[in-house]
C-alpha cells in the first residue's frame, strides 16, 4: 500500500508519515503474534499495555521529562483535555489549601484560549482574564509586565501555545516576575507539541490533543506535575462546593490504572508510538525542530516579499507561530488562489471558517519539499496578480 507524498496543509486532523501509516495499517490487521488486529485486542492485555508504556517512555525522552512529572493519556481531544483540568486542578488546590478555591486565571491570545476560558467559566469556577488580545486582532502578545497581575489565591494559568486558528505562537513563558509561586503554569500544546524543546519542569500541565503533530484523533496527551495529582475524596469536594470531575477523566484514578481505567483507543495510542519512535529515530526534538523551523522561515519570507498583496495579520514577526502561517491576499483572489493551488496539488490552504484567508499548517509530517512547492507558488502568484 503506497501513496505519492502529498503536499497536504490542513490543520487538523494533520498529515502523518507515510511510513508510518503503512506499519499502522498492516499491525491493524495483524499485530506482532496475535492473530488479530491493534485494534481488536483487549487494552489490558500485555501488548497493549507494552504500546502505552513504549509511547510513554518514547515521550518522555523526546521532551527530556523530568522525574517530578506523570505522563499519561485520556480519550478526547483538545477540549476534554481544558474542560478536565479545571476540576482537576482546581480539586488538587482546594486539597492542598484547606478546602478553599482557587482561582483560575487564563491569557486570551486567540479562539482557543478563548473557548477554554468561556468553558472554565461555564462549568462555574472563578476566572480571570488576565490579558485579551482582542482589541490587537490576536496579532502581537503584550508583555507580561503589562498584563493584570495574578493574585496569589489563583489555583493556575492558562495559556494556549500555539493557537492553531489565529496562527500565534509564544516564544518565552512568564517568569517568577509575573507568576506568582505555587501558580502553576497550563500549556495546551494541542498544535505544536515536539515541534520545539521545552522545559517541561516550567509548567504544572501540558497536554495536546494528539490528532494534528503527532497522531489520529481519539487520544489526548498529558504531562502533569505529581503534586497536583491528587484529588480530594468526593465527601470533601461536596463539603467544598466543587463539582466532582466525571470518573473517566478523574486524573488520580487515570493514572493508578495506567492510562487503561476505561477502554483507551489503543491503534490512535500506537500511531503515537510510531510516531515519536520515528522521531527519535531522526535526531529528536533538536533536528525536527530545526526542519520546523526553516521550513516556517522560508515561507514567512516568501510572504513577506510582497507586503501590498500577501498580509500577515499577526504583526509582530516574533509570535508567528511555527505550526500554523496565516496570511490574506485580496479578497477577490482567495477562489482563485486556492483553484490554482489545488491543481497544483498544493492542498488544505483555506483558513479557517471564523478568520478566512489562508491558513498552511506545516506540523512536523508536511515535508520541507512541500514547504519548498509552497513557496514556489505563493511567488508565482503574487507576480502573475498583483
Ligand atoms: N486546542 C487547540 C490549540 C486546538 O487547535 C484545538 C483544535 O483544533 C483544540 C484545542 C480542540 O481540540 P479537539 O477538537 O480535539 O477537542
Amino acid at each position: 500500500l503506497d501513496r505519492e507524498e502529498p503536499n497536504y496543509f490542513g490543520a487538523g486532523p494533520a498529515l502523518l508519515p507515510t511510513s508510518v501509516l503503512q506499519e499502522a495499517a498492516y499491525d491493524l490487521i495483524k499485530y506482532e503474534q496475535s492473530t488479530v488486529g491493534i485494534g481488536e485486542i483487549s487494552h489490558r492485555s500485555k501488548p497493549a499495555i507494552k504500546v502505552i508504556d513504549d509511547t510513554k517512555s518514547n515521550l518522555i525522552k523526546l521532551l527530556d521529562i523530568p522525574d517530578t512529572h506523570e505522563v499519561f493519556f485520556m480519550q478526547g481531544g483538545g477540549t476534554t483535555g481544558f474542560s478536565s483540568i479545571v476540576y482537576n486542578l482546581i480539586g488538587n488546590y482546594a486539597k492542598r489549601n484547606n478546602g478553599k478555591i482557587g482561582k483560575a486565571a487564563y491569557a486570551i491570545t486567540g479562539s482557543w484560549s478563548k473557548k477554554s476560558a468561556q468553558e472554565a467559566q461555564r462549568l462555574g469556577f472563578n476566572v480571570d482574564i488576565v490579558v485579551d488580545t482582542k482589541d490587537l486582532k490576536y496579532g502581537d502578545i503584550p508583555p507580561y509586565s503589562q498584563w493584570k497581575s495574578i493574585s496569589k489565591d489563583t489555583a493556575y494559568l492558562y495559556v494556549c501555545d500555539n493557537e492553531t486558528v489565529h496562527g500565534i505562537e509564544y516564544k518565552d513563558i512568564p517568569t517568577s516576575d509575573y507568576l506568582p509561586e505555587g501558580v502553576e503554569l497550563v500549556a495546551d500544546m494541542s498544535s505544536n507539541i515536539l515541534s520545539k524543546k521545552v522545559d517541561v519542569s516550567k509548567y504544572g500541565v501540558i497536554f495536546a490533543g494528539a490528532q494534528k503533530n503527532i497522531g489520529i484523533a481519539g487520544l489526548t496527551i498529558y504531562i502533569i506535575k505529581k503534586s497536583l495529582i491528587e484529588q480530594p475524596t468526593d465527601d470533601e469536594l461536596k463539603s467544598y462546593g466543587i463539582p466532582l470531575v466525571p470518573i473517566a477523566f478523574h486524573f488520580p484514578t487515570v493514572i493508578a490504572n495506567n492510562s487503561a481505567y476505561n477502554t483507551i483507543p489503543i491503534f490512535a495510542c500506537h500511531i503515537l508510538k510510531l510516531v515519536t519512535a520515528k522521531l527519535l529515530e531522526n535526531g529528536g526534538i533538536k533536528q525536527i525542530q530545526a526542519i520546523d523551523e526553516e521550513k516556517s522561515k522560508i515561507l514567512y519570507e516568501a510572504l513577506s516579499k510582497y507586503p501590498t498583496f500577501y498580509h500577515l495579520p499577526v504583526t509582530n514577526p516574533k509570535y508567528r507561530s511555527n505550526m500554523n502561517v496565516v496570511f490574506t491576499l485580496p479578497k477577490e483572489l482567495e477562489d482563485k488562489f486556492i483553484k490554482e493551488s489545488t491543481e497544483k496539488n498544493l492542498i488544505g490552504l483555506k483558513g479557517h471558517r471564523s478568520v478566512g484567508g489562508m491558513r498552511a499548517s506545516i506540523y512536523n509530517a508536511v515535508s520541507l519539499d512541500s514547504v519548498k512547492k509552497l513557496v514556489e507558488f505563493v511567488n508565482e502568484f503574487a507576480t502573475n496578480n498583483a
